[in-house]
Parts: structure tokens; C-alpha cells; sequence
């Protein structure tokens, strides 16, 4: 493919991802026929129809996942594993084609696109090497009178809810390590971008992975078709990605049946830089930790806190890098950043920054939408934002960078704990008593140390407080997809 994609290889890679629902192992209609249309966020203009399921075909899906589990949970380790390695394989001989689909369906330049595809990949690749590393234990009761056999089973069959943001990482995140343990799924990507998830589950199936193993519903009623899913009692755990106030509703509606769940959800990260930074190095961390993903990143800086001797130079030379990206289509080449996903999530952004400006923050640059079609924002660095501006409390989801000062160690951190929210920090810092010290004072499940990017799969991933409940990817990402056994065993001796 050329560097920038032709109009053909536009049309083909969207020609080329399955529109119906996944059930069973076919891809299927939605009753009735219903569609939904999924558009192109740089341009406002459909790109393709899909399936758009109703509660009967989400009990449909959750019938398939229900019937595969038992075979699925004998399948042999490495059989799992090899079916997630191979899908490593194929994801990363198609990556070209598939971030061009993520890029047209979702906005984020195509660069940021392979990133991601690269990122979703590596987590089959990670979770086919755990697949036959699940163990056990064996042991002595104190009293001598008996032995323990303690050994890791599969939940059983789960659901999945994931957000548009990282279309394909955000699902290959759950389903590789359920995948792993043994576990079938229903998976309802957002309804805004389902045509990455569609190629996954196709990749899956072309992998070798069973039929009714994975399940897609994807659907304009979440709540109508999920609710009684969640609620049936046959599903042993929901695993979502997305805002807290949703994650709010589901783990109420999940305690009906006392469904574990994992929950990856709302950030709101300080990102703090100190007197003894290096300041290039804070600049090009607040650059990936801002603007990967147009700040729509859960994991997205939304609050600089800067120590007062150094808050002048990083807010110029930052303002001075954001002001040098370049806006526009993702799919052209040297765009850096791309639209946001829809007129409501700009609207969202620039309301927050009028508020920010009319409580007294001062421009240093951006801070307006971009005219035409398309939901672009330029990129924007705020200064002085007044305690009582809401973004220091709402989640930006965009290319802001909100700027307070600070005096000494112990103000920073007051403030960065100040938020209901917990699942990133960032610290800036060449003095290691601080780093650490910091670090461990931090209320969140992540700390980046001098760099603004912490998402590795082989690291895990979540938060504390309202970001969330449990962990993804790294050694314990397993674990959420595995309930232990005690096995008391009498013993004469
Ligand atoms: P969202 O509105 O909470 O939606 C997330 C998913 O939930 C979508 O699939 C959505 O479907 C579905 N949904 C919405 N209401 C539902 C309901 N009542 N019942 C069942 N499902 C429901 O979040 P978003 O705007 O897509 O994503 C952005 C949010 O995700 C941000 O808060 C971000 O911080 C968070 N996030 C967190 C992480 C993490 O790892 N902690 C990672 C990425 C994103 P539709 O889209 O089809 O309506």
C-alpha cells in the first residue's frame, strides 16, 4: 500500500470486514434485518452498515457461548495457545489493512493506528505464551492429616463490553487472555466502531478458534441487549472498558447474580513535573501522555501540574510543539492528529475549555474546532486553570492541556490525589528519593517515571478508586479469567 491509502484501498479494506453478527460461528443478520451506520469521523460521511442486534440475538449469542463452554474448557493448553499465537501471526501480516480500517472507522492517524494494531496483537502473542503456564499447588495441612490439591479452572462463559477508543486493543485485551484460560464470550464493541473488532473475531476463527467460543453482538441498544445477559446468571463474569458512571450500572446489574467483573474504567491523570526535570524529556512525555489517541486515552494527561519555577518554560515550549502538529484526515500522510469521534465528544471538549477560559484560564494556544466537516479540535494548552474549572474534575477526552502550578512536593501531590478517579499518574523528575517517594504516595494503579506512555501488555494494566476493579495484561491478567479449586484430600498416611 502506498503511504497515503488510495481511495480503493479504502473501499476495499471496508468491503473486506464481515457487517453481520458473530454467533455461533457465523456470521449472521440482526432480526428483523436492522443496520446501523458507521461513519467516517474526518468526513461525517457513512462508511458501511452493520448488523444491529436486538435482545433476542444477544440471547442467541450468549446461547452459542453458553453451549461451547464445556468442550472449550478441555481443549488442551497448547491447542489455546497455538490458536493465539497463529492469531498474532495473521493480525501482524494484515496490519496494514487493518489500522487503515481502524483509522477510517475511528479517526486516529494511521501511524497511531499500527501502534495500536501492533498493541492488540501483542497481547494473543503474550497470552499464547501464558496459555500453558496455568498451575496449581499441592500441599501438607498443618495437622499432617490431609493434603491440599489446589489447581485453576476457567470462570466460564464471559462478557464483554469495550469503548471505541482503541477499537481493536481494548477487545484483544479480554478475549486473548479468556482465550488463554478456557473461557467462551459474547463481546459488544461500541456501536461507533465495530468493523475492527468484526476482522478480530474473523482473524480468530481463520486462527482455528472453535465456533461459539466468541460471540460479537454489535448493537445501537447496549443497555436493552446486555442487561439481561448480565442478568441471565449463566454468564460468570463481565469484563468492561469504559466510562465510570456506565461501569456504575453494570456492576449493579452484575451483583444480581454476584458475577465477578473487571472494570477498566474513567482516568482523570495528574502529570506532574518538578523543579529538577528535565524539561525536554517532561515536553516529549506530555506529547505521547497528551496526544496519543487526541487525548482520547483513558490514560490521557488531563491535568498538568507544573512547580512554579519551571511552569513558564514547559508551558511555551509545549504550547510550541502542539502548535507544529498537523490536523487533519489520519489517513494522509504527516497528520498527526486526527478528528474526534463525533460531534458530541467535540462539542463535550470545547465546552470545557470555554469553561475553563470564562473561570480565568488564559489561552497559550488552540482552543477552538476546526471549520469544515469532521469533528477536529485544534490542540490546545490552557495556563493558570482555576481549581473550579471542571475539566480539573471531568475527564477532556481531547487535545487540551490544562496547566496549575504548584510550590513544593507535598501541594502536588494533595492535588493529584484530589479526584475520584485513579488509574494513571505521571512523574517528571531526575531525583530518585522524589521519584520514589512520589510514586508511592500516588493514588493510582500506574505511575509513568519519566515517560508518558505505561500500556504494555505484558504489564498490568488498571486502576484504584472509580478507575476501576482488577487488572489486564502482564503475569496476573490471566487470573481474571480463572477461579481456584481446593480439592481436600483425607490421608491415612
Ligand atoms: P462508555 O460510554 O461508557 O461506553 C463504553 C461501552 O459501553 C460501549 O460499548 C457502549 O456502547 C457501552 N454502553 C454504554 N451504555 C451501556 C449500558 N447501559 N449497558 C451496557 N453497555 C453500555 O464509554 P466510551 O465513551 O465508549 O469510552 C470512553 C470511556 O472509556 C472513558 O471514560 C475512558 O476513560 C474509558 N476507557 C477506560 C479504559 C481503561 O482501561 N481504564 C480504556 C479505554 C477507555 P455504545 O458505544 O455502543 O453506546
Amino acid at each position: 500500500m502506498a503511504n497515503t491509502p488510495t481511495a480503493q484501498d479504502e473501499h476495499r479494506v471496508v468491503e473486506a470486514a464481515p457487517t453481520g453478527l458473530f454467533i455461533g460461528g457465523e456470521w449472521r443478520s440482526a432480526t428483523g434485518d436492522r443496520t446501523l451506520v458507521v461513519e467516517d469521523p474526518s468526513t461525517g460521511e457513512p462508511l458501511t452498515e452493520v448488523a444491529d442486534a436486538t435482545p433476542a440475538d444477544g440471547a442467541a449469542a450468549l446461547d452459542a457461548a453458553v453451549a461451547a463452554q464445556d468442550s472449550f474448557a478441555r481443549m488442551a493448553p497448547r491447542d489455546r495457545g497455538e490458536i493465539l499465537r497463529r492469531t498474532y501471526e495473521i493480525m501482524t501480516a494484515r496490519a496494514d489493512d487493518l489500522a487503515l480500517l481502524m483509522t477510517l472507522e475511528m479517526g486516529k492517524p494511521l501511524a497511531e493506528a499500527k501502534g495500536e494494531i501492533a498493541y492488540a496483537a501483542e497481547f494473543f502473542r503474550w497470552f499464547s505464551e501464558e496459555a500453558v503456564r496455568i498451575d496449581g499447588g499441592y500441599a501438607i495441612a498443618p495437622n499432617g492429616a490431609s493434603r491440599f490439591l489446589i489447581h485453576k479452572q476457567p470462570v466460564g462463559v464471559c462478557l464483554f463490553i469495550t469503548p471505541w477508543n482503541f477499537p481493536a486493543a481494548m477487545g484483544a485485551r479480554k478475549i486473548a487472555p479468556a482465550v488463554a484460560a478456557g473461557c467462551t464470550m459474547v463481546i459488544k464493541p461500541s456501536e461507533l466502531t465495530p468493523l475492527s473488532m468484526h476482522m478480530i473475531a474473523d482473524i480468530l476463527t481463520e486462527a482455528g478458534l472453535p465456533p461459539g467460543v466468541l460471540n460479537v453482538v454489535t448493537t445501537s441498544e447496549a443497555g436493552p441487549v446486555m442487561e439481561p445477559l448480565i442478568r441471565d446468571g449463566r454468564a460468570r463474569k463481565l469484563s468492561f472498558t469504559g466510562s465510570t458512571p456506565v461501569g456504575r450500572i453494570l456492576l449493579a446489574q452484575s451483583a444480581e447474580k454476584v458475577l465477578r467483573t473487571s472494570m477498566e474504567l474513567g482516568g482523570n491523570a495528574p502529570f506532574l513535573v518538578f523543579d529538577d526535570a528535565d524539561l525536554d524529556k517532561a515536553v516529549e512525555g506530555a506529547m505521547l501522555a497528551k496526544m496519543r489517541n487526541m487525548g482520547e486515552a483513558c490514560t490521557a494527561a488531563n491535568r498538568f501540574l507544573v512547580h512554579r519555577s519551571v511552569a513558564e518554560p514547559f508551558a511555551e515550549k509545549l504550547a510550541e510543539r502542539m502548535g507544529t502538529l498537523t490536523v487533519g484526515r489520519g489517513t494522509e500522510e504527516g497528520v498527526q492528529v486526527g478528528p474526534l469521534v463525533d460531534g458530541k465528544s467535540r462539542a463535550k471538549v470545547d465546552g470545557l475549555v470555554r469553561d475553563a477560559v470564562e473561570k480565568g484560564a488564559d489561552v497559550v494556544g488552540g482552543a477552538e474546532p476546526v471549520d469544515g466537516p469532521g469533528y477536529f479540535y485544534r490542540p490546545t494548552v490552557l495556563r493558570d486553570v482555576p481549581i473550579q474549572a471542571r475539566m480539573v474534575r471531568e475527564e477532556i477526552f481531547g487535545p487540551v492541556a490544562p496547566i496549575t502550578v504548584f510550590d513544593d512536593d507535598d501541594q502536588a501531590l494533595a492535588a493529584a490525589n484530589d479526584s475520584e478517579f485513579g488509574l494513571v499518574s505521571y512523574v517528571f523528575t531526575e531525583n530518585l528519593d522524589r521519584a520514589l517517594r512520589v510514586s508511592e504516595r500516588l493514588e493510582s494503579g500506574m505511575v509513568g517515571l519519566n515517560t508518558g506512555l505505561v500500556s504494555n501488555p505484558a504489564a498490568p494494566f488498571g486502576g484504584v478508586k472509580q478507575s476501576g476493579l482488577g487488572r489486564e495484561g502482564g503475569r496476573i491478567g490471566i487470573e481474571e479469567f480463572l477461579e481456584t479449586k481446593y480439592v481436600a484430600i483425607g490421608f491415612s498416611g
